[in-house]
């Protein structure tokens, strides 16, 4: 039953930790896939991994987004800032379902769709 995209653009996300993370992407029908060299990942295990150490600064109105509100990430350090680069200020990528990811060339963009997604991504903030 594999049904999946044959049309995934791959980028690395974290080429730096033992198992590269590589980000899959389709812009005509949406499809995301996270994999390591190895196997699939997890989306919301591959989404934490990368952007679990990311500092929530800001939450706005989803004006030009597609989910219910926009959350606003600071990258920890030089380093971890460098992810962005394979994310396009003003397109959105499902990073996983319900969850769209993209920058402003400074910040990391979160628009989650879910009440829920909301709650739990900014907790504590
Ligand atoms: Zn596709």
């Amino acid at each position: 039953m594999d049904m999946r995209c044959q049309n995934l653009q791959w980028t690395v996300m974290q080429a730096s930790s033992k198992r590269a993370l590589h980000l899959g992407a389709c812009t005509e029908c949406g499809s995301v896939t996270w994999r390591d060299t190895e196997d699939e990942v997890d989306p919301a295990v591959a989404m934490e991994q990368v952007f679990g150490s990311f500092e929530l600064v800001a939450q706005m109105p989803a004006v030009r987004a597609p989910g219910a509100v926009v959350l606003a990430y600071r990258p920890p350090n030089r380093r971890s800032a460098l992810v962005l680069d394979a994310l396009k200020p003003g397109r959105w990528m499902e990073g996983q379902p319900g969850l769209w990811m993209s920058t402003d060339g400074v910040l990391l963009l979160l628009s989650p769709n879910d009440p829920i997604f909301v709650a739990n991504l900014t907790r504590g903030a």
